[in-house]
């Protein structure tokens, strides 16, 4: 239960699918009071919990039209760099949180019902009591080193040519290390040992956990798979590096093994 001070400090995360409702102008978030002045059902709002001395809850929005003068919606990637990155941690909490919920309101096994299980992130069955938890998607990322020398690949589904680190989705069973080494054999056909965790980032996109690591070369040749990757080479200290602008692991990943 919230107390009434605790509502007044309350911060709404309003989302129409993956977009975040902010003011046109300095993209500021519209404040508790005005949301509800405008008509906006809060009161299936979900809990996110306590941020900065507030009180965060998110909703769906029905409709695509922003409920506010002055305000619309904005997608979460092309936030990146203009909101606080603490915030837009929180924002992609709210999302991941809010399209579980607007993608699990029937059950899987009996399509019964679903409804939030008391004391706990989860919807459970009203029928067969089936749970559902938020869905988080580990994914693996590996520069690869060999010498002064780093591998780079550019993906075939890239809307524009873009060097960068490896990256894929685990499978069932499979722990990270198995999917590095899985990943790289079936992407360029390389094997790597000396794996060294780097970090974690979630990516809420709609919903990775991205894992990156650095491993050492050990053999084979480049064969790339066409229809995962466009190219894939060895960039040294000669070759020009890139630099991705967005805040995201991979950036960072590259920025701290350049050549
Ligand atoms: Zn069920």
């Amino acid at each position: 239960m919230i107390s009434p001070g605790a509502v007044a400090d309350t911060q709404t995360l309003v989302f129409h699918r993956d977009r975040l409702l902010l003011r046109e102008d300095g993209f500021a978030l519209p404040s508790h009071a005005a949301l509800a002045a405008a008509g906006l059902a809060l009161e299936g709002a979900l809990p996110l919990g306590s941020w900065e001395g507030r009180y965060w809850q998110v909703a769906q929005a029905a409709d695509a039209t922003p409920p506010l003068a002055g305000h619309a919606y904005f997608g979460l990637r092309a936030l990146f760099g203009e909101l606080d990155h603490g915030l837009l941690g929180v924002a992609g909490r709210g999302y991941q949180i809010a399209e579980w919920a607007r993608t699990h309101r029937f059950c899987g096994a009996c399509a019964s019902p679903m409804a939030l299980a008391p004391g706990e992130r989860a919807m459970r069955c009203t029928s067969c009591g089936h749970l559902a938890y938020p869905r988080i998607s580990p994914a693996m990322m590996v520069l690869i080193r060999k010498g002064k020398q780093r591998l780079l690949a550019a993906h075939a589904n890239a809307p524009y040519t873009r060097y960068t680190a490896l990256a894929g989705f685990l499978e069932a069973g499979e722990s990270v290390e198995d999917a590095v080494h899985r990943e790289v054999f079936e992407e360029v056909g390389l094997r790597v040992h000396k794996l060294e965790y780097f970090g974690s980032q979630s990516w809420p996109f709609p919903h990775s956990l991205m894992i990156a690591f650095t491993a050492e070369y050990l053999d084979g040749d480049i064969v790339t798979d066409p229809k995962e990757i466009s190219d894939a080479r060895w960039f040294g200290p000669e070759d020009e590096w890139p630099e991705l602008a967005q805040v995201s692991i991979a950036s960072e990943l590259l920025a701290a093994n350049r050549p």
